[in-house]
């Protein structure tokens, strides 16, 4: 291992919402920081002053705090390389430039768009391979470049790729040796006319000026990173290690987009998924532990995560596997933290008023809600019927005309009534409940099943309710015999 520490950055552009993509990105990174005991630091990478919003970089925060990757250095953290703005950091930009411009390492460009346009058209006609700049200005004399400034000429800074200097071998961590050809990299704007730097040139000034030592990003960002090792090099500055990851498809191979459903972190959140079931899942799209174990919570992500498991294939989200591994974490839970992160949120979503319950009644909840629920919303229609009184349990007109609007269902009813009215308070539990349930069926001569489903369908209004006794012994005494005398009016 390198002796120096360890710096990573997440930077995405307040473009818009935090797409899955970019959480991804994110987590790698902070995976990394963690795994290494290095720092991980958030940029906003606000450069593009037409889509960037102030919203936009809210929502990123809200959406990183929401995913648990808290970061080391950035807007509302600080930090010793601030400001972690790239709007705040103009001055850094034009600074560096300006220090290009006097060593000579980059030089003003007048030319015009329509000038360029026709040096184009002209390498086009004679089928010329290269038809980047053709560094027309690269050889005015630094009075003259002066001079046309001083004048008013509109003009951009180009940074001058050195002539001898042959490939640009970047090494990547994921896609090994990748070469490019210096010449095909031209002298590339730094600068644009209007003052603001471009986006590899404010990267690469801000990842020296950070002290990045590992760029982990996206893959769409592979060919821009010829040209940021050249401004590396202009700089003086060390070349970071790079790990570009491969993008993220849909099931039909495309990349994925908004087509394939949702596509922002916001949307999970808000559709009840668990931060740490998201996390797991995002972290193994495109990185396994061991190639086969699905479940990995986040501290061991943060303590394993390592580069060279990072696949350079592209990745396929799966929606199917992300409610698998939703559903693992749910089950693992304990009564408790169910309660409290599924539960109660799920029944303050649907309106349900909780009503007032000792912790040992909620337990007893989780333990019949849990192994039924899924996402969150799952959660409170289970418990729905528990949450009803006699007076307002909806009864689902299927269930009743197949397990109690029928012939002897009301004798069963009665029998259950009587059965159960003979419990006393003190004798109201599950296991009691269900003895007396239990010797219906032979008293009656009916089959077991018709038995239970009519007095299920009498006291939860359906035929796909938590076990019976659990359920009655929560619901209490007085309101299930009510509701078995509301039941009986609609046996038959
Ligand atoms: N702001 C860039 C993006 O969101 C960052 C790319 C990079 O990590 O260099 O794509």
């Amino acid at each position: 291992m390198s002796e120096t520490p360890v710096r990573v950055r997440f930077a995405p552009s307040p473009t818009g919402k935090l797409h899955v993509g970019g959480a991804r990105t994110a987590i790698y990174n902070w995976a990394f920081a963690r795994a290494n005991h290095g720092t991980f630091i958030l940029r906003i990478d606000d450069t593009d002053p037409t889509r960037s919003t102030e919203e936009n970089t809210q929502i990123i925060l809200r959406a990183m705090r929401w995913l648990g990757l808290d970061w080391d250095e950035g807007p509302e953290a600080g930090g010793p390389y601030g400001p972690y703005k790239q709007t705040e950091r103009a001055e850094l930009y034009r600074a560096a430039a300006q220090r290009l411009w006097d060593e000579g390492k980059a030089y003003p460009c007048f030319c015009t768009p329509e000038q360029l346009a026709a040096d184009r058209e002209a390498a086009q006609a004679r089928k010329d391979p290269f038809q980047g700049y053709n560094r027309r200005c690269r050889g005015l004399s630094r009075e003259e470049a002066q001079a046309r400034i001083d004048a008013g000429e509109s003009y951009v800074l180009r940074i001058k790729v050195p002539e001898d200097r042959g490939d640009v071998v970047v090494h990547d961590a994921v896609h090994g040796e990748v070469t490019f050809n210096a010449r095909e990299l031209d002298d590339f704007v730094i600068f644009r006319s209007d003052g603001t730097p471009t986006y590899n040139f404010a990267t690469v000034v801000d990842d020296a000026a950070m002290k990045i030592t590992h760029v982990i990003r996206g893959d769409d960002h592979l060919s821009n990173t010829p040209r940021q090792v050249i401004v590396y090099e202009a700089l003086g500055a060390p070349v970071p290690t790079f790990a570009h990851i491969s993008m993220i498809l849909g099931a039909d191979g495309k990349k994925l987009s908004k087509r394939h459903g949702a596509t922002n972190v916001e949307e999970y959140r808000d559709a009840g998924y668990l931060s740490d079931a998201f996390v797991n899942y995002l972290a193994l799209l495109g990185w396994s532990l061991d190639g086969e174990t699905t479940i990995v919570p986040r501290d061991v992500l943060a303590r394993e995560f390592s580069l060279d498991h990072v696949s350079k294939n592209p990745a396929t989200f799966d929606p199917k596997k992300l409610d698998w591994i939703q559903a693992e974490y749910v089950r693992a839970m304990s009564d408790d933290e169910f309660c409290e992160k599924i539960l109660l949120p799920s029944l303050a979503a649907a309106g349900v008023d909780a009503g007032d319950h000792g912790s040992a009644w909620w337990r007893a909840l989780a333990q019949i809600v849990r192994p039924r629920t899924k996402m969150p919303a799952d959660a409170a229609q289970v418990a729905a019927p528990v949450f009803a009184t006699a007076a307002t349990l909806a009864y689902d007109e299927k269930s009743v005309a197949k397990g109690l609007a029928k012939e002897g269902m009301g004798a069963v009813v009665d029998a259950a009534r009587e059965a159960l009215g003979a419990l006393g308070e003190d004798e109201w539990r599950p296991e009691r409940i269900d003895a007396a349930l239990e010797e219906l069926p032979e008293r009656l001569d009916l089959k077991k099943r018709l038995v239970f489903q009519a007095v299920r369908v009498a006291v939860c209004g359906n035929m796909v309710s938590p076990p019976l006794g659990e359920t009655m012994a929560l619901v209490g005494r007085e309101d299930c015999l009510a509701r078995l005398a509301r039941g009986r009016e609609l046996a038959l």
